[in-house]
């Protein structure tokens, strides 16, 4: 069985809230752990990313099953690719808020990776989505002011 990652980015629905996000952390956790689905999910100005990682028909059933869910709309997928070695292999599943972060340090990332101040990740191709989801993880784990560790 190959391992694969995907990317793909998403519109949070206006109404989503903290418990939600909870929420979603929670039931991740659960799954990827049985699933062994590692990765990352960044969520700032009403957008979300994640990357999903884990043999191929856990991250297909998993992604079909996301993309179903109603607090968020518009899924794009970014890329689909396989892999040999897991880049998130410490996370079953990992929300960041960009907000808790250093707001300079998330724009410096942002710009180098999009070439744009603004996070809108359905504008990154599968490099620089791959690239800032990388750097993100690192920035997260050097940070020691998160606001919310969710
Ligand atoms: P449970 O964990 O038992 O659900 C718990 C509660 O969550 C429900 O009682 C309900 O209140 C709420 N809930 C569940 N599904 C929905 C829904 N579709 N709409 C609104 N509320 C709901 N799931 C993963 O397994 N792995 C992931 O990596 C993952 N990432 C996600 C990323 C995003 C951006 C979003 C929006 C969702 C993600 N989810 C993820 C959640 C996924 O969409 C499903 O909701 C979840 O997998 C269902 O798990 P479960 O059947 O065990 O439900």
């Amino acid at each position: 069985m190959n391992l694969y990652r995907l990317i793909y980015s998403s519109h949070a629905n206006p109404d989503l809230g903290l418990a939600d996000l909870k929420n979603i952390m929670e039931s991740s956790i659960k799954n990827n752990q049985t699933d062994g689905i590692t990765g990352l999910l960044c969520h700032a100005d009403g957008m979300f990313l994640q990357v999903l990682e884990g043999y191929q028909d856990k991250v297909n059933q998993t992604y079909h099953r996301i993309v179903q869910d109603s607090r968020h709309h518009t899924p794009m997928l970014i890329s689909c690719e396989p892999i040999t070695t897991r880049a998130f292999e410490i996370w079953s599943m990992q929300a960041i808020r960009l907000t808790d972060l250093n707001k300079e340090q998330v724009k410096t990332l942002t710009l180098r990776h999009s070439g744009s101040a603004i996070f809108q990740p359905n504008r990154m191709n599968p490099r620089q989505a791959l690239a800032f989801m990388k750097d993100i993880g690192i920035l997260f784990q050097v940070s020691d002011d998160i606001i919310l560790d969710l």
